[in-house]
């Protein structure tokens, strides 16, 4: 017969927080269209049922990272229109044009690759092209864009630029004044070449205001219930829920040690709880003795290392008794998602990407 796993590990996913977030982002952004932002299996969420959800709200363009999350994509929606971020390598060309895929090409180079195969396949192909107003990271460069722009008909022949990108680097940081320069590097790009759909922020441009917002808007982070400039105030709701089984309860003296290496030692008389959640569930081990779970309402910090399939947890100062089979969350109404990712040192895209397929999973 069917094995089934002791109940461990339950990660929830809210499906209709999504839509509700890709609603939001529609309201902050309009006139702006809202493309949602899908890559490494929608942020770990899960590609399938986050595409079916935003395709059902209205979404009907994404944007991934690599070929193969594309050619996955293009089979959930035949006619969404799919930006794909790692350009046009050659390589990739011929999967591009046989799934219908519209590159953002980082460089001339990759513009040359794709207005060749325009010619070689005597089409018209769509294409976004990628500035880098500050990231130094990917897109054309500042003397690339000139070249651009000095020669744009014969660089873009084969070609229908149907977005003129760049992307923030500080855009959760409202301050920030690389916002403003790298706006202001946009519009001085954008002026010097054929006119387009332009798009230049992300979750955290959209808070930004007007201003950032262009004719579309790629958000991922937001949609996943994080709050894209940190802190408690966000106008997104929560996504993902996680929560995890104790297994044991038990009474441990001052002066003993928690775990692996030893790392805590108890300094009075405790109570202590194991839970049925380690790193292999995604739980980075960096939470070790700086992280939190809730019980019964209450954030307790985690003692020790965090082991592969178990963490341990301080419960002394939980009133109400505490059994073998109740629940700590990990992520949840108590303890969000932000509150997780600042406790690890980390970011919430780092949290949501580490989750792994052990903790049984639901979306409603
Ligand atoms: N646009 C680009 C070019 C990106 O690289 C990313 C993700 O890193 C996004 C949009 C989505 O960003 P966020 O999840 O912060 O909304």
């Amino acid at each position: 017969g069917i094995v089934s796993d002791f109940e461990a590990a339950r990660l929830s996913v809210r499906l209709s927080a999504v839509a509700e977030n890709f609603r939001t982002a529609q309201r902050l952004a309009s006139p702006a269209v809202v493309a949602g932002v899908v890559k490494a299996d929608a942020y770990g969420i899960g590609l399938t049922p986050v595409v079916k959800t935003l395709a059902r709200a209205g979404c009907d363009t994404f944007f991934v990272a690599r070929l193969s999350e594309g050619v996955a994509l293009r089979k959930l929606v035949p006619e969404a229109q799919i930006f794909v971020l790692d350009g046009a390598q050659p390589d990739m060309v011929p999967a591009l044009i046989c799934h219908r895929l519209t590159p953002v090409l980082n460089s001339l180079a990759e513009i040359a690759a794709w207005s060749a195969a325009a010619a070689a396949t005597h089409q018209t192909l769509d294409a976004a092209v990628h500035l880098d107003t500050g990231m130094n990271r990917l897109g054309l460069s500042a003397g690339e864009l000139s070249i651009l722009a000095g020669e744009h008909a014969r660089r873009l022949s084969g070609l229908r630029v149907v977005l003129w990108m760049s992307h923030l680097a500080c855009a959760d940081e409202p301050e920030h004044k690389m916002n403003r320069l790298q706006l202001d590097r946009f519009k001085t790009a954008l002026a010097m070449l054929p006119e387009g759909p332009a798009s230049l922020s992300a979750s955290g441009g959209i808070l930004l205001g007007k201003d950032y917002h262009f004719d579309m808007v790629r958000p991922g982070l937001c949609l996943y219930g994080a709050n894209p400039q940190g802190g408690p105030a966000s106008p997104f709701q929560p996504v993902v829920s996680l929560s995890a089984t104790i297994m044991q309860v038990r009474q441990a003296e001052k002066g003993e040690t928690v775990g692996y290496s030893a790392s805590h030692r108890l300094t009075r008389n405790s109570i202590l709880g194991t839970a049925a959640l380690g790193y292999a569930d995604g739980i980075l081990r960096a939470l070790s003795n700086v992280g939190f779970v809730a019980v019964q309402g209450k954030r307790v910090p985690i003692l020790g290392r965090i082991s592969m399939d178990l963490l341990t947890f301080d419960l002394t100062d939980v009133e109400g008794p505490v059994h073998a089979g109740d629940q700590v969350e990990l992520i949840g109404p108590t303890q969000s998602l932000d509150d997780v990712a600042s406790a690890a040192h980390t970011i919430p895209y780092e949290i949501l990407t580490s989750l792994s397929r052990r903790a049984r999973r639901t979306y409603e």
